[in-house]
């Protein structure tokens, strides 16, 4: 089993409204790779400029995480500045530097074209078809994108999403790509493009998964103390789909499964700036927040109404 996975590798400039930092490590891969190496094999896709640490790197191979796949260009290494108000929910994108992944073009290592998983994470769509085109014959293909490329690569975005399986997508993007303000709507519409299985990430109120007709919610985990809400959904992405792979099968119930294995990823990238909990993270610590993210969800018995004797 392996997951590969493609999108940007960056410094992050970010400030919420309880603290801020300047270049960070960050980026939809980076990301997705430390929460998926917690359940399978992950190889990465990618390009740092000269200026991008080697010992994050060296942090990555020491999570098991295969970086054939990263080149290292002339020039400097993708950089996004956000800011968050008190809505966390809502990133603002101030600035977009893509530097590097401007020319890039992946040539994947022979041994990643096997990998049975695929996660298209946030970047341009053209590069995301490049890798795509590149692996024989995977059985799950995902895709997460976000407003810059909804808006400035909409018809290459489109022809992407149409050869997925699945799509990542929060609230306020599925609305803009779908020109729809209800979410259900806006879910369906896109089903019609390619991907039977939608997730919408809604932040504190959770995610909710629809395939054909069926549906299934999970809450965010309650947390009292948040700090930055930056790269939770490609976190997200990562304990889903590093879960589905690990398991091999993917099922209605496995999708359930990975929904609360998301969610619960998501919420210890939240405490803390860059990938600083990540780095720190303990298996076990992942297993008693499910724990307690299923009690909390879990209702045993089917609800039976009883008429009130007076009616
Ligand atoms: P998330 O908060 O999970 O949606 O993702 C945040 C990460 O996405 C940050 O670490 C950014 O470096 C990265 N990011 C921001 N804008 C873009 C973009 N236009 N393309 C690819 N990655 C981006």
């Amino acid at each position: 089993m392996s997951v590969v996975v493609v999108g940007s590798i960056a410094f992050d400039s970010v400030k919420t409204p309880f603290g801020q930092c300047e270049q960070v490590l960050g980026g939809a891969a980076n990301f997705f790779s430390l929460a998926a190496s917690f359940f399978t094999d992950v190889k990465l896709v990618g390009v740092v400029g000269e200026d991008f640490p080697q010992n994050h790197l060296d942090v990555l191979r020491a999570r098991g995480i295969d970086i054939a796949g990263v080149t290292r260009a002339p020039g400097k290494t993708f950089h996004w500045r956000g800011e968050y108000g008190f809505d966390l929910n809502e990133a603002k994108t101030l600035k977009t530097d893509l530097n590097v992944f401007s020319d890039f073009k992946p040539n994947l290592p022979v041994h990643y074209r096997d990998a049975e998983t695929v996660f298209l994470a946030n970047i341009d769509p053209e590069l995301q078809l490049l890798v795509l085109d590149q692996i024989k014959s995977p059985r799950l293909v995902a895709l997460d994108t976000m407003n810059f490329w909804i808006e400035g690569k909409n018809a290459a975005l489109k022809k992407a999403i149409a050869r997925v399986d699945m799509l990542f997508i929060n609230d306020a993007e599925i609305r803009q790509l779908a020109s729809e303000s209800n979410v259900v709507k806006a879910a369906r519409a896109i089903q019609k493009l390619g991907p039977k299985t939608i997730i919408v990430k809604r932040g504190e109120y959770g995610a909710v998964l629809f395939q054909g007709e069926r549906m299934f919610y999970v809450p965010a985990y309650p947390l009292e103390s948040l700090f930055d809400p930056t790269g939770a959904g490609d976190t997200f992405a990562g304990g889903f789909l590093g879960w589905l792979d690990s398991k091999g099968q993917h099922h209605f119930d496995d999708l359930k499964e990975a929904m609360t294995l998301g969610s619960v990823m998501a919420s210890f990238t939240i405490e803390d700036f860059s990938f600083k909990r990540l780095e720190v993270l303990q298996h076990e610590e992942i297993e008693e927040r499910c724990k307690t993210l299923q009690q909390a969800t879990h209702s045993p018995n089917t609800v039976h109404l009883r008429r009130p004797s007076s009616s």
